[in-house]
């Protein structure tokens, strides 16, 4: 009798302890062990990505966001009468058309000509005070893990510019609703820029941008990276920038990859040319360019998959 009275206990505590974990995520020994393990969890594998897109009748469409850098009427480089965040727009508008033929995609933009995508629009503006809360908490973490060195802080190489707080929150905003939509791959599109030398333009090439190794989503996105690299340099040279050599550059702060670990999906920036490129200037060689690097884009990530399944 006593023995099952003690056994009844234990299983009593088991399952307590147990359903706490289960169904009450911001419970406080839950946070505990999300904050420990968190950096060292693989995100979405590659193996995961591929037996989704080999069902996707049964385990729903491969979700890709594309996201033409910047604001609808705000940042990005500009040269002349040229506008990244246009030319970002064009691109990402031919790289939905091809992708959308394949039906087991489903391809979201983060806005077109006529602006923000609306429902991303909504969730950001009504959710300010949730994202900056989670920030914190993402930051905090991050910051805890690196105190106990557990994660090594890599500072990037090349100063990146920062954006100003409402576009940050906005990035951000767009990785934590990427997150809750259960996007598998989110592909940001840019056209790059950098301080003149001398006055005078000099790098030249492209390049791809993914999260530091030590993120959860780092492994698999340089293995998409890899893949965008082999069909993009058979258009462009890869960057002449020391900083970008090698075309595939790690980075832990760009906040569109991940800072702080808020990147559930499979995340690349995509840097096409400088924006003063000669292939730039001239509006024949410009439009050939961005048709080019579209369908190099959209065969590399169809490629990803079908070479896989
Ligand atoms: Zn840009």
């Amino acid at each position: 009798m006593k023995n099952k009275i003690i056994l009844s206990t234990i299983l009593i505590i088991f399952l307590a302890f147990y359903f706490t974990l289960k169904y009450y995520p911001n419970s406080y020994v839950n946070k505990m062990i999300n904050s420990a393990t968190a950096f060292f969890s693989m995100g979405i594998s590659i193996n995961d990505l591929i037996s989704k897109y080999s069902d996707t009748e049964k385990n729903g469409k491969i979700k890709i966001l594309l996201v033409p850098g910047h604001e609808p009427s705000f940042g990005g480089a500009e040269y002349k009468n040229l506008l990244e965040r246009d030319l970002n727009l064009t691109l990402s508008e031919k790289i939905k058309n091809i992708l959308s033929k394949n039906n087991k995609f489903e391809i979201i933009t983060s806005r077109n000509i006529n602006g923000w995508n609306p429902e991303l629009e909504k969730y950001v503006n009504n959710n300010k005070n949730e994202i900056l809360v989670w920030i914190n908490n993402m930051k905090s973490s991050m910051s805890k893990l690196v105190n106990n060195g557990k994660v090594n802080v890599v500072n990037a190489e090349m100063g990146h510019s920062i954006a100003p707080l409402k576009s940050a929150i906005f990035l951000y905003g767009i990785n934590k609703w990427a997150g809750e939509n259960k996007i598998d791959i989110a592909i940001h599109l840019h056209f790059n820029d950098n301080p003149k030398y001398k006055g005078k333009p000099n790098y030249e090439g492209f390049t791809i941008y993914v999260p530091e190794k030590q993120y959860s989503n780092g492994t698999s996105s340089k293995i998409l990276a890899k893949d965008l690299f082999d069909e993009i340099s058979k258009i462009q040279k890869v960057s002449t920038m020391p900083e970008e050599n090698g075309g595939i550059i790690e980075d832990q702060e760009l906040i569109a990859l991940g800072r702080y670990n808020t990147s559930d999906s499979l995340s690349v920036i995509i840097e096409y040319a400088y924006i003063y490129e000669s292939l730039m200037q001239n509006v024949k060689l410009r439009n050939d360019f961005i048709e080019k690097s579209a369908s190099s884009t959209a065969n590399a990530i169809n490629k990803f998959f079908e070479s896989r399944i």
